[in-house]
């Protein structure tokens, strides 16, 4: 039997790491699994790559953490999965002295297991006091106003310590030595519960408990948290649910849970054990499982999975353990504006949304959503990167010694912003979707925020190519400011490829595979199905998909019937009007169909499209599962849980063209489907065939490329079936396949591969 191929697994431990045996610790603990690598300190804690068989990695990461020397914590930890490189031993090695240890801040950190103790010990000075926290657990991003990290310069500042927490913040035996937000019920921040017009109700335990009664009656309750506000209701009960919903005007997106214990979760929920560890972890992100029954109907409509977190905070400990059920868990704002942090703000921002507040006095310096993560072949995969992971930084990849500082101002939808300095990237939280006034003021503010904690003026500025994202034209007019300034577009799927390829350290070249919703290509049509050789020169677009026109432009977006549309007058012109029992144009009222039929025969307001995103749009509305939208990518969804229990191997027909590129025609596939419906075979069948067509396309593009690496980057790929049976296919077809981890596949990616982008320019 051949012995279990060999991977190399990095991970990076930020905490209480160093000057307590962790690195001794490590090497024994390698040693004893006999595998190889090397571990060192570095500015951010200890970073350490093992390689060896899979099986003995997951060994080891599952002890780092359990068997750590007394003293030792890891605060935060992030993991990538590489190729090995033939490591010999395993050896610690001298610290290489990059960066400076007070030059990070730390993100967030959810309730550790000593705080949680005290705060349930009724003899302890803390029991039950909301804001317990020590060096190894509690606010750090949110409460942070400036570098070096200390309580002045934090939201902490009004907060005089009583004497028994000078004591322990004093004591470098304590483990409160130093612990910034350090506080107790005699000196520190406390509850209160507001009604709808700021008037207090109550205070201290009392507030508290009176909160968890309101969620008990069904009321809506606006919970002041670490990085904003979140609105509360009763899980199973429907009509507060169904208020919830009608008040946000989000009909149908789904809600995240917040479980009162990992127990609780596993009755609703199958939990793996890297699940499990990611729901636990200090980051406490929102973790997307596959539920086990259809409770709960209104939570996430239709959707085999829920987005399931645990208590972080002790203020949710505390409500949580009051109430013993579960509860929707949403962000604290209307719809396409950023999370609101200020209780005075809420009571005009929330203002017929909530039914009572639950606030509180420490102030929270900037907005942080709550993160989201599944786990996809094995390994956490981040799709809302913010509390919790922001803003630790990421490498940049292949180094670069001196460089110079660089702001990348992201694309337009699930927007973040990243700073390179001192050959790192700092990546902002999620922000959001760029429509609305407030959203923009806070990229604007997260823009101004990274350059003031690091202290970083930079000289590039970059952005996407879109002329008219809103961020394109923020980073036109701060060029104004200082034309000296460097100015670099990326177009936008380069700069997907180029995230995913960085933080998988490629070495290049390597084929990259772009697949989403929407971006401008380079010939000014709307690209989303591209394929592109990247080497460390250049980026050649080698490979797409057959374009079709997208009646209503953006409005297509909305609108699966009309990508469908789209496709099907390619292939059928005028004639497709009178062909019978197409469902996205018996979707359509009748007398708007000359209309279409004149925008896709003159192309009036129908642009191009080569989008693999709007042809998930297309099949969706072909066979029936969905016309139109009530939240960004729900048709891809429809169709990729559409396939739950109808397992097949069977792809349809792929061809290729050879001009003016080496072009994916779905037109031969889009036909066997029609046949398909024809025959009656369920969405379920159809949707699965699609997805292996797709990932066949994948294998076929890799082999004409004779790219033995292959990164998948993009929105799609957030399909965790497409991209599961991609790399698996790429894999059996002798192609080594890589996906993101840290770094989003969607557009929250892109300020990051905007980074990598321009860096590579300056080489
Ligand atoms: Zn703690
Ligand atoms: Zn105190
Ligand atoms: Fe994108």
């Amino acid at each position: 039997m051949d012995a279990a191929p060999k991977e190399r697994l990095r991970i990076l431990a930020r905490g209480c790491v160093q000057g307590v045996g962790f690195r001794p610790h490590v090497h024994r603990l390698a040693t004893n699994l006999g595998v190889t690598g090397w571990v060192r300190n570095c500015a951010q804690g200890v970073s350490i790559e093992v390689e060896g068989p899979r099986r003995d990695l997951e060994g080891f990461l599952r002890r780092l953490a359990v068997e750590r020397p007394p003293n030792s914590f890891i605060e935060a930890m992030e993991t990538w999965w590489l190729a090995s490189t033939g490591y010999d031993g395993f050896k610690i090695l001298e610290s290489n002295g990059e960066g400076q240890i007070n030059a990070i801040v730390m993100p967030d950190l959810a309730t550790c297991p000593d705080c949680l103790e005290e705060l349930f010990d009724p003899g302890n000075r803390r029991f039950h006091y909301p804001f317990i926290n020590c060096t190894h657990c509690g606010p750090r991003y949110s409460i942070v106003e400036a570098l070096p990290y200390d309580r002045a310069r934090t939201s902490m500042r009004p907060f005089v310590m009583c004497e028994e927490c000078a004591r322990e913040y004093n004591d470098p035996e304590n483990r409160r030595f130093h612990a910034e937000p350090n506080a107790c019920p005699n000196c520190g921040p406390f509850v209160e519960l507001w009604d709808l017009d700021g008037r207090v109700l109550s205070q201290h335990g009392k507030a508290l408990l009176s909160a968890a009664q309101h969620v008990r009656d069904g009321k809506i309750l606006a919970l002041k948290g670490i990085g904003g506000f979140q609105l509360i209701v009763n899980a199973s009960n429907q009509n507060a649910v169904q208020r919830l919903r009608a008040r946000k005007h989000r009909e149908e997106k789904p809600f995240a849970l917040m479980y009162p214990s990992l127990y609780a979760a596993r009755c609703d929920c199958e939990i793996s054990e890297a699940e499990a560890g990611a729901l636990q972890s200090p980051a406490s992100p929102i973790v997307l499982l596959r539920r086990l029954r259809e409770e709960m109907p209104l939570v996430a409509p239709g959707n085999p999975r829920l987005g399931v977190m645990l208590p972080y905070s002790p203020l949710h400990h505390l409500l949580m353990r009051e109430l013993g059920f579960p509860v929707v868990a949403t962000s604290g704002n209307r719809t396409d504006e950023p999370i609101c942090i200020d209780e005075n703000e809420s009571l005009t921002r929330l203002d017929g949304i909530a039914d009572v507040y639950l606030a509180h006095n420490r102030r929270i310096v900037r907005h942080v959503d709550d993160s989201i993560v599944h786990v996809m072949l094995g390994r956490e995969q981040v799709l809302r990167r913010a509390r919790g992971y922001a803003p630790l930084p990421l490498p940049i990849h292949p180094r670069t010694a001196d460089h110079p500082q660089v702001i990348a101002v992201g694309a337009h939808l699930k927007s973040a912003v990243a700073l390179a300095s001192d050959g790192q990237a700092f990546v902002s939280q999620h922000i959001g979707d760029l429509e609305t006034v407030e959203a923009f003021d806070a990229f604007r503010r997260a823009i101004a925020d990274l350059q003031n904690l690091y202290g970083a003026t930079p000289g590039v500025i970059v952005s996407d190519t879109h002329p008219d994202y809103l961020s394109t034209k923020f980073a036109d007019s701060r060029r104004g400011d200082s034309p000296s300034a460097g100015r670099v577009r990326v177009q936008h799927h380069i700069a997907h490829v180029l995230a995913c390829l960085a933080e998988n350290e490629v070495a290049l070249p390597s084929l990259g595979v772009c697949w989403d919703g929407t971006g401008l290509g380079v010939d000014g049509s709307v690209w989303g199905g591209e394929f592109f050789v990247v080497t460390r020169e250049n980026v050649e677009r080698i490979a797409t998909f057959r374009r079709f026109r997208l009646p209503g432009g953006d409005q297509a977006v909305q609108e699966p019937r009309r990508s469908a549309l789209g496709v099907l007058y390619e292939i059928y012109g005028p004639a497709v009007f009178a062909i019978e029992g197409l469902r996205p144009v018996q979707a359509f009222s009748a007398s708007w169909l000359p209309t279409f039929a004149h925008m896709l025969k003159s192309g009036l307001n129908s642009p191009w499209t080569s989008s693999a995103g709007r042809l998930f749009d297309a099949v969706a509305a072909l066979i029936g599962l969905r016309q139109q939208l009530a939240f960004e990518g729900q048709a891809a969804m429809d169709l990729e849980f559409a396939m739950e229990g109808f397992g097949t191997d069977e792809s349809y027909a792929v061809r290729f063209d050879e001009e003016p590129i080496f072009t994916f025609d779905w037109q031969p596939m889009i036909a066997e489907i029609l046949r398909d419906l024809r025959e009656g075979a369920s969405a379920g069948v159809i949707s699965a065939k699609f997805h292996n067509t797709l990932a066949e396309v994948i294998v076929a593009v890799a082999r004409r490329a004779g790219q033995p690496q292959v990164a998948l980057s993009g929105g799609c790929f957030q399909n965790r079936y497409l991209t599961e049976r991609a790399a698996r296919r790429l894999e059996g077809s002798g192609f080594r396949p890589f996906w993101h981890q840290r770094i989003p596949p969607n557009d929250g990616g892109i300020a990051y591969g905007q980074i990598i982008a321009a860096l590579r320019n300056q080489r």
